[in-house]
């Protein structure tokens, strides 16, 4: 059956199936995935398809699965992840938030757009390509857990425990829109700094240093980040030159937005200080995330944050993760067969554009493969009434499907995959 035939034949089905996995919980924290787990390897066990787990944690599995083609060619990932945001506050949505309703031509719930809808889609492409093997080369299925949280147990322990899956490129599927192809990501430093003061009562504070008044002059500082120059790349610019988000409507930029693309951003996520009102507050802790927009880099980052750190008595800062922004070249074949089949479905050629937030496409990148991204639009990402337009869930299955077909063509001189 021709490729996008598949998903207009399964639609129902595919949509019935991203809103069954929008009913299965999977809030990170605590990033329990085994409900959704569950489901995604049920389907593929469904279709014939053997699933393998990976898993350094029982509560995060992640399932990897692999068709082959019918003749030697490229390897093809696609990865998308089981956790979601939490609900936060239940009395703010408009509906439970794990309805998984279809209404209006929506479809709404918490993961409804990050990312259970991308994970439908790539899984349906699998199961479009499955169904016809007249590709070539390998395709394979990552479905991953704590994504949200960037840590060893989804993705990256997928790649070093079977290093295979790094493959020759990858397509992720995170929210962003039809409208576009992502192609690259801001780069991230995650900092802890504590604050430390003096013990003592409140009333006689006078000359004692107060850990919670030092981190807010921390702070302060940092903030100082946001007005960093930054001169964008050549080759950022080139890539961006025929993409853009000039004109679209917000609903379209959660993702990519070329107002906030090439600005260093920094956001205290956590605080937490002192013991009692009456106390003078000894020590203080807070997360901050630091964003990094091409042009600058991590170590940008750490020397800023360094400087700062060093200007405080008192204070001193950890880091949790940094990452450098990263860019596939947009004229690489794979990001040439999305925007190619995102032409064939929408009638409109896509855009390449990069991405504001990280995702594990960045994994791809810094292993030297091209990876890039294109999902349903998202209203509500990370806030109650989350939901996708059911249109955008069909069509980027198609063009995910589709892309994949077009990339996996017969490369002379290669060898069939060795499972
Ligand atoms: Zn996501």
């Amino acid at each position: 059956m021709p490729t996008a035939a598949f998903i207009d034949e399964h639609a129902d089905e595919l949509v019935a199936f991203c809103a069954h996995l929008v009913q299965q919980a999977s809030p990170n924290p605590p990033g329990d995935t085994r409900a959704v787990a569950a489901a995604v390897g049920g389907l593929l066990e469904r279709h014939g398809i053997p699933v393998e787990t990976i898993a350094d944690q029982e509560s995060m599995p992640n399932l990897v699965a692999s068709i082959e083609g019918r003749e030697p060619g490229p390897h093809l990932v696609l990865n998308g992840h089981m956790d979601v945001y939490p609900d936060g506050a239940e009395a703010a949505w408009s509906r439970p938030p794990r309805s998984g309703a279809i209404e209006g031509g929506r479809l709404h719930g918490r993961g409804a757009g990050d990312m259970k809808s991308g994970l439908t889609t790539l899984l349906y492409a699998f199961l479009a390509l499955a169904a016809d093997r007249s590709f070539a080369g390998r395709l394979s299925l990552c479905a991953v857990s704590d994504e949200m949280s960037f840590s060893p147990h989804g993705a990256p322990l997928v790649l070093t425990r079977r290093p295979d899956l790094v493959g020759d490129a990858a397509i992720g599927a995170e929210p962003t829109s039809p409208d576009f192809v992502l192609i690259g990501e801001k780069g991230m430093l995650w900092i802890e700094v504590t604050t430390l003061g003096d013990a003592g009562a409140g009333a006689f504070a006078s000359g004692l240093t107060n850990a919670i008044e030092t981190m807010g002059a921390v702070i302060a500082d940092l903030a100082a980040w946001r007005e960093r120059d930054v001169s964008i790349p050549p080759t950022v610019t080139a890539a961006l030159a025929a993409g853009g988000t000039a004109g679209l409507p917000d609903e379209a930029l959660t993702y990519a937005d070329d107002r906030v693309l090439h600005l260093p951003t920094v956001s205290v996520g956590t605080i937490r200080g002192g013991t009692k009102i009456n106390l003078v507050a000894e020590t203080c802790r807070a997360e901050v995330d630091l964003r990094i927009p091409a042009g600058l880099t991590l170590d940008d980052a750490r020397s800023f944050v360094a400087e700062v750190i060093a200007r405080h008595v008192g204070a001193t800062s950890l880091e949790i993760q940094g990452m450098e922004p990263n860019l596939t070249d947009p004229s690489d074949p794979l990001v040439q067969a999305l925007l190619d089949a995102g032409g064939d479905v929408l009638g409109v050629r896509p855009r390449p554009e990069l991405g504001i937030t990280a995702s594990d496409t960045r994994l791809w990148r810094a292993l030297g493969r091209p990876a890039a991204m294109i999902g349903p639009r998202i209203a509500g990402q990370g806030m109650p009434d989350e939901s996708i337009a059911v249109a955008d869930l069909i069509a980027c299955a198609k063009i995910v499907a589709l892309a994949a077909k077009r990339y996996l063509q017969p490369s002379p001189g290669r060898t069939k995959p060795v499972s």
